[in-house]
């Protein structure tokens, strides 16, 4: 029998079924991965998509049962990737907010483990066999790295501030300069915390400039705090006036009234011995009389995401007992990750060599220019002859609010379109290498993509990932 010339247009009814499909050595696979209600469900959207080809005069050919098999296999490998996943973070920005902050030294990170695994004594007392408390894991750490009276730790460090906030401050008023009066990012704003916190905000000063008397002024019956706010990712120059936290103390402390200092960051560790510039420690606020310091464990402290209040015991006291503690309080995984961070720091001089984030911040612009000279030539052949790769200099950031305005000499890639200039050629190289099985995230500027190597320690990971760099996806 002659073939006819054409053959007839495929149609719908001569689709596989869905169980030819699930018997094929592809599908049984697919079962075998994923499992039977997933794997039907994806080879029935696969057929449906077929179908809808079909109709619309797309497809030449049905599919045989096997292909329809290994299209829904494809669907379900890319639903089976965690979405909370590891990132390469070439932003330069060390502390990356949206892309997880700290990076935990690897004793935190075994203590986590080991904390997941297990039971843990977390509101035990070992010695005595009777009930304990969660804070004890880490308050004498803290009082220790700090100087202060006593610590308690929470959720983040916007926990801490509202806790402090309500516990000091409900129903009556917290005093802050209109210099201080922050948006850290999203929803967290001063005034609005003060609201929820139930706090009377009273403003005093002005946005550049605030006097000790302009304090003195507001202190009154109904006074419940005065608050400091370390000015995070800003800073007001010029012609300015700010009243120190210890100028501060004296004024509140004239009235009886507590003095709160906001750190945001806060840091347990000089970083002028990074040979940067000098970001207030926690042990200064404490220091400067402050009745209450707050500050965070996934900034430049570089723990896992916790908020700590440390200051006088009194307070402290007070703080706990208040019930919304209980609703911020740190589950077993941060405390346990937190207390073996903490620990590192009892050995300041090994600290930036074990604790990633101050690692991050000290290597050298000549030490991450190295390694973009190792690795550009593996990135020119990967990304092929559309774009133009340059070795730059790169200025890279802290993060997290810290230190605003400090830089950091960094090294990294410049990433340009080799034809005529195209910038939907270079935000589809972005897009492409945030599809890679592990993203990579750089930034675009003046036409160029830039991707800073100061955050990259996994140098084979990144040269092998290169090898999916123009494959499928
Ligand atoms: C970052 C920051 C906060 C919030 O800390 P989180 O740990 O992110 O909750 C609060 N206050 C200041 C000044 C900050 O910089």
């Amino acid at each position: 029998m002659d073939a006819p010339s054409r053959p007839a247009m495929p149609a719908p009814r001569d689709l596989p079924s869905v169980d030819r499909v699930l018997a094929t050595p592809a599908g049984q696979q697919a079962v075998e991965a994923f499992g039977r209600a997933p794997a039907t469900q994806a080879i029935r959207a696969a057929l449906d998509e077929v179908r809808a080809c079909l109709l619309a005069g797309k497809l030449v050919a049905v599919p045989a049962p096997d292909h329809v098999a290994l299209a829904a296999t494809e669907t379900l490998e890319r639903d089976a990737r965690a979405h909370v996943r590891p990132v390469f973070n070439l932003t330069g920005t060390v502390l990356h907010t949206n892309l997880g902050r700290a990076l935990l030294a690897e004793e935190a990170v075994e203590a986590a483990t080991a904390a997941m695994r297990s039971a843990v004594a977390l509101e035990y007392d070992l010695a005595t066999g009777t009930r304990g408390e969660r804070d004890d894991h880490v308050r004498e750490l803290l009082i220790e790295l700090t100087g202060a009276e006593d610590a308690t730790v929470v959720n983040n460090n916007a926990a801490a501030v509202l806790l402090v906030l309500n516990t000091l401050g409900l129903g009556r008023e917290a005093i802050v300069s209109r210099g201080e009066l922050i948006e850290i990012g999203g929803a967290f704003r001063m005034p609005d915390i003060m609201a929820r916190a139930g706090v009377k905000l009273v403003e005093v000063g002005t946005t550049n400039r605030t006097h000790p008397r302009d304090y003195a002024g507001a202190l009154n019956d109904a006074t419940g705090l005065v608050l400091k706010v370390h000015t995070s990712n800003y800073r007001i120059e010029g012609f300015t006036r700010e009243v120190s936290a210890r100028e501060l103390a004296d004024i509140a402390h004239a009235k009886g009234v507590p003095l709160v200092n906001d750190l945001g960051s806060g840091t347990l560790f000089d970083l002028a011995r990074l040979g940067l510039a000098h970001e207030p420690t926690v042990r200064e606020a404490v220091a400067e009389e402050a009745d209450l310091v707050t500050f965070s464990g996934d900034k430049l402290l570089g723990g896992p995401q916790t908020g700590f209040i440390v200051g006088r015991a009194d307070l402290i006291a007070a703080i706990n007992r208040n019930p919304m503690k209980r609703a911020l309080r740190v589950d077993k995984i941060r405390l346990a990750a937190l207390e073996a961070t903490l620990r590192l720091y009892r050995d300041p001089d090994r600290l930036a060599a074990r604790l990633p984030t101050l690692r991050l911040l000290a290597r050298t612009r000549a030490d991450i220019a190295a390694r973009a000279h190792e690795l550009a030539e593996p990135l020119a052949a990967a990304l092929g002859e559309d774009f133009d790769i340059e070795i730059v200099d790169c200025v890279s950031q802290i993060g997290s609010g810290a230190l605003p305005l400090e830089t950091l000499p960094s090294a990294g890639f410049a990433i340009r379109p080799a034809a005529e200039a195209s910038g939907g050629r270079l935000n589809a190289l972005a897009a492409a290498l945030r599809a890679l099985p592990v993203p990579v995230i750089g930034r675009i500027a003046e036409g160029a993509l830039i991707l800073d190597l100061r955050c990259l320690e996994d140098e084979q990971g990144f040269h092998d990932s290169l090898a999916h760099v123009g494959g499928p996806g």
